[in-house]
């Protein structure tokens, strides 16, 4: 969508004239998808300030809603635009040592992890209420350096801890309203997982 406005007064700008650039009509076959999109612009719209422009952001978004078009597991895409956007935004959790004494967890051992400390968090520490386990904590390091966006299916548990630390983590950002508006919309698919 390209869209030409000028300020007006307060929060109110004069559209003058909007065209659309690139649709992504293959959304539209699937609820789940259509709620997926919805809960993607909700998260973006919430962590992003108001008149700060975001490039990277927005093209996240883009190459987002081009997967959903396309058919890319909706889930998964989901996850990894929110991890990505966690990341352009500075706010990337350390998933590679305790965020509070700095020891590394064991080769092939889950971490738990607390959204309030930042990242994974050792027994010593006091530990977190989120597990992940070692295949979901690789993964999520392997996003946090890539824009691409995963074209199969992920192992149902990973991606069910994956989806409850980015939950917490979104607790603590997100006001109520949009924290509401974002379970609607994401409500409409996470219905379909089984
Ligand atoms: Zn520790």
């Amino acid at each position: 969508m390209n869209a030409c406005f000028r300020p007006g007064r307060g929060e109110l700008a004069h559209l003058d004239r909007v065209s659309v650039e690139r649709s992504f009509l293959g959304i539209l076959r699937s609820l789940k998808s259509i709620g997926a999109a919805g809960a993607a612009l909700a998260v973006i719209r919430e962590r992003v300030p108001d008149h700060e422009p975001e490039p990277a952001v927005f093209e996240t978004a883009v190459r987002f809603l081009a997967a959903l078009d396309q058919g890319a597991p909706v889930e998964e895409s989901l996850l990894s635009m929110q991890i990505r956007v966690l990341t352009l935004l500075g706010f990337a959790p350390t998933l590679d040592r305790c965020v509070h004494c700095g020891k590394t967890p064991a080769r092939g051992r889950a971490a738990s992890f607390d959204a309030a400390r930042g990242g994974i968090v050792c027994k010593a520490c006091g530990g977190g209420r989120v597990i992940l386990s070692a295949g979901a904590l690789r993964r999520w390091g392997a996003l946090q350096s890539t824009s691409d966006l995963p074209e199969e299916r992920w192992p149902e548990r990973e991606r069910q801890q994956i989806h409850d630390a980015l939950a917490q983590l979104d607790a603590l950002h997100a006001t109520v309203t949009v924290r509401e508006r974002t379970a609607a919309a994401s409500g409409r698919w996470e219905g379909g997982i089984s």
